[in-house]
């Protein structure tokens, strides 16, 4: 078996991303298989429990609340709208479902409390709970952990000297350190990027630098194509082709072979026959639903579809790790320090987020 690395270099996976295209494939399907079962695809369903009005200016989000978009935001759902829509999602195959509210960080308080018990609640469901809340103490991180939480999503996005050019309201390092936070539990970590925001090939190799040079590699790695939302700084971003997917993907895999590489926002604009070479190169997870958080997704029955043709079965939940415990709230050991870490604000000027936080 090709051995796991924590040592890859932006060269080299430079070199492996521009391989003739047949023997990227081979290479990253060989390392797939001896790993995976190539025919298990885990789901997910993404659910947006707290939408919009978000102070951050990530470039390519329509939930900023700086910008102008068609974003309708809502308030912290309630413990039953969340539960009720999991037992959706776990009816039509998904094993894991993700929640993500639109907050730079967490805070203590009623609104994490309620995020706790949601968390307690899902897990009941024997489903995987994952979260994407934004920035985390490491306080906060065991709080999640012993309510149930299987997993902790936060995306480093691109490459440490892009991502300046996408967001200027947080730096590289805090994304690093909320994931060091979450390591400090039994939580799974999940991180991954987007392509097509206008990064160059150096960009997404660099983004794969500082994802498998940590140890250990997240769990799982979301490769997103971008969405160019109308009214956001990236509006006028021209979709990405289906090949520089396919190359992204076969380039995870080979530099973080254990992972579950996730196919996730973007799929609407593949083809079905786009999608098989991903699973072929080593995708083995998509996000399920017709909505990724606000953007369009495929619907549930169509995925299906998919699956049926292509041979594919749906992974079912906690193969990977056992299921978490789940700690009641009168139970906790964990107390509300009520901190306020001074996370960075670097405040740098990116041209195109302020024309698009001044348009009307
Ligand atoms: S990506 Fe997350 S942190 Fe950034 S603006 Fe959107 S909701 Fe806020």
């Amino acid at each position: 078996m090709t051995p796991s690395r924590n040592n890859w270099t932006k060269e080299e996976i430079m070199a492996i991303y521009q391989k003739p295209m047949m023997d990227l494939l081979y290479e990253a399907a060989t390392i797939h298989r001896e790993r995976h079962d190539p025919n298990v695809v885990q789901v997910s369903t993404l659910l947006s429990i707290k939408t919009g009005g978000c102070p951050e200016d990530c470039g390519y989000c329509p939930q900023a609340a700086r910008y102008h978009t068609n974003v309708e935001g809502n308030d912290l759902m309630s413990v039953q709208q969340v539960k009720a829509q999991a037992l959706r999602a776990k009816s039509s195959g998904s094993s894991r479902v993700c929640m993500g509210a639109a907050w730079r960080n967490v805070k203590d308080g009623p609104e994490f409390d309620q995020v706790l018990e949601m968390v307690r609640t899902l897990n009941k469901l024997d489903m995987e709970v994952c979260c994407t809340l934004g920035m985390l103490t490491e306080n906060q991180a065991l709080r999640l952990a012993e309510a149930g939480l299987y997993a902790y999503n936060h995306n480093l996005d691109s490459s440490e000297e892009y991502y300046k050019e996408v967001i200027s309201t947080r730096a590289f390092d805090d994304r690093l350190k909320t994931i060091e936070n979450v390591r400090k539990t039994n939580v799974t970590v999940c991180s991954g990027g987007i392509i097509g925001m206008g990064e160059s090939l150096e960009d997404r190799a660099g983004m794969l630098v500082a994802l498998s040079t940590l140890n250990p590699q997240p769990e799982s790695v979301p490769i997103n194509a971008l969405v160019a939302v109308e009214g956001t700084p990236l509006e006028d971003q021209k979709p990405i082709e289906i090949w520089d997917m396919i190359r992204m993907v076969a380039t995870t895999r080979i530099v973080m072979p254990e992972t579950q590489v996730r196919l996730s926002a973007g799929r609407t604009e593949m083809s079905r026959e786009g999608q098989a070479l991903c699973f072929f190169a080593g995708a083995n997870s998509i996000f399920a639903g017709d909505k990724l958080l606000t953007t369009p997704n495929p619907d549930v029955n169509d995925d299906m579809k998919m699956f049926e043709l292509l041979g594919l079965v749906p992974q079912k939940p906690f193969v990977k790790m056992e299921q978490p415990k789940t700690v009641e709230a009168e139970d906790s050991q964990w107390q509300a320090l009520g901190e306020k870490p001074k996370w960075s604000r670097p405040g740098h000027i990116i041209e195109r987020n302020k024309e698009a936080s001044l348009k009307k």
